[in-house]
């Protein structure tokens, strides 16, 4: 059995050594198109902060880890696939054939269609590459803007402001984290930011960049011009599925794709042999039951675990992945799990302390947590997860959490040990 698999990330990487230790004798091929060892995204912040190098990113130490589990890793870009020759087109005009195939491309940023926003100095922060004319221009002192105030965008603000720069944050949303926090916890994080030396501009467009005499000057709309040194751009991304358009056949090779790369309760896409996992793969969601694209690593490699083992033919469910963000801004620590924004029909308790920057908020569907939102609340976080993932009842703490969504805790310890009072 020949598993080849198209992307050296986390994803691909898990798959492979999952691969690998179900199926002994068969033969791996991971396809990277970066010229790095395969590394992983999440670390680039690390490496801003100074507080690894390159070669702490590395998903993998040691130079002969891959030899070692006699997995090829090949640098070669996926140009198409051939579902029906069963073959992958490569860059450098070769191909390679598969038995199983898993496409784990990955996503990649995009930027938003205004003017100047291709000039020097606008920057994205996805890969290494990016990483390092990142760290080129946020030096101590420099002028930083920070154009997206997401998920991404907040990650890369703590590691930008601990370079020491002078940090702007421009978000067009009405606050911060406008996917992952409602406004009261969106509002409280850009206090907190902006009383730590960081100017957060929410419900604001840049409109412009102009570049001259080695500065940057941003539009926007509205407010005054801002000046910069660098621009760094957290304004979202796109699934890897371009080069599936250049396959022989139609349709992309018959691999149907949505907001990514369609794929089933066993990470199948719509084509035989062929399956998708990570961030381009739109799978099945634990609280909605619809096929979501999380863009998360614990959801990648979550996916890269069962895609691998039932390529293997070691046939297992996926039970869908928690949308789930937890993040550190500056010291404050936020987490969104679920269905955070509401169930239809559901009910809600909420617990707000301006004044020591805390926040909890729970959503129900019956007598169960189907999602929530904590703010400054540290030791809830894996107690929110068991809750909803578990799909624990709460009985009689449910009337007790309607007044008071801080008894959490409480109601966890004393729910999953079956004494529901
Ligand atoms: C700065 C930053 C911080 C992050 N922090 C967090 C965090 O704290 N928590 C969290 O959950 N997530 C975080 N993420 C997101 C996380 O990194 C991704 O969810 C994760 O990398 C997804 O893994 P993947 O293997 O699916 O894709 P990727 O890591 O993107 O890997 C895909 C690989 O495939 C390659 N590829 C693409 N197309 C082709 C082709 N045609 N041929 C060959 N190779 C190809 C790509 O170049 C890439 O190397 C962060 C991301 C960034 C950028």
């Amino acid at each position: 059995m020949k598993h080849v698999i198209i992307g050296a990330g986390p994803t691909g990487v898990v798959a492979a050594e999952t691969l690998r230790r179900i199926d002994p004798s068969s033969r791996i091929v991971i396809l990277g198109d970066e010229p790095e060892p395969p590394y992983s995204r999440m670390a680039i912040p690390y490496l801003l902060a100074d507080n690894v190098g390159e070669s702490g990113t590395y998903l993998r130490h040691g130079d002969a880890h891959f030899e070692t589990l006699d997995v090829e890793v090949r640098q070669a870009r996926a140009t198409g696939v051939d579902t029906a020759k069963k073959s992958v087109a490569l860059g450098d005009g070769g191909a390679i054939d598969y038995d199983r195939l898993l496409i784990a491309t990955g996503a990649h940023p995009i930027k938003p269609p205004i003017e100047g926003i291709d000039s020097e100095g606008v920057e994205n922060c996805w890969t290494l590459a990016d990483a390092r004319r990142v760290l080129a221009g946020a030096q101590p002192g420099s002028r930083v803007v920070l154009m997206g105030a997401g998920f991404i965008g907040c990650i890369v603000l703590e590691a930008l402001a601990a370079r020491g720069v002078e940090l702007v944050v421009v978000e067009m949303a009405d606050r911060m984290l406008p996917r992952m926090m409602d406004e009261t916890g969106g509002a409280m994080i850009a206090r907190w930011c902006e009383s730590r030396g960081v100017t957060v501009r929410t419900g604001t467009r840049v409109t412009g960049i102009a570049r001259a005499g080695g500065k940057l000057t941003l539009a926007t709309d509205p407010g005054d011009p801002i000046e910069a040194d660098l621009v760094v751009c957290a304004t979202g991304v796109s699934p890897n599925t371009g080069f599936l358009a250049g396959a022989s056949g139609a349709a992309g090779a018959g691999i149907e794709c949505g907001d990514g790369i369609l794929v089933d309760h066993r990470l199948r896409t719509s084509a035989e042999d062929v399956y998708a996992a990570g961030d381009v793969a739109q799978g099945p969601d634990f609280s909605t039951g619809r096929q979501e694209v999380h863009a998360i690593q614990p959801t990648a490699v979550e996916h890269g675990r069962i895609a691998a083992l039932n390529m293997a033919g070691a046939e297992t469910p996926f039970r869908g992945s928690l949308s789930m963000n937890v993040l550190n801004t500056l010291g404050l620590v936020s987490s969104s799990f679920g269905l955070w924004m509401g169930a239809e029909g559901g009910e809600r308790s909420t617990a707000v302390d301006e004044t020591r920057s805390r926040y909890l908020r729970l959503e129900f569907e019956d007598d169960r947590i189907v999602g929530a939102l904590a703010l400054g609340l540290t030791q809830h976080v894996g107690v929110l997860r068991g809750l909803i993932q578990t799909r624990v009842r709460l009985g009689a703490w449910m009337e007790k959490l309607r007044a008071d969504p801080t008894l959490v805790m409480n109601a966890y310890l004393e729910c999953t040990q079956g004494d529901a009072r």
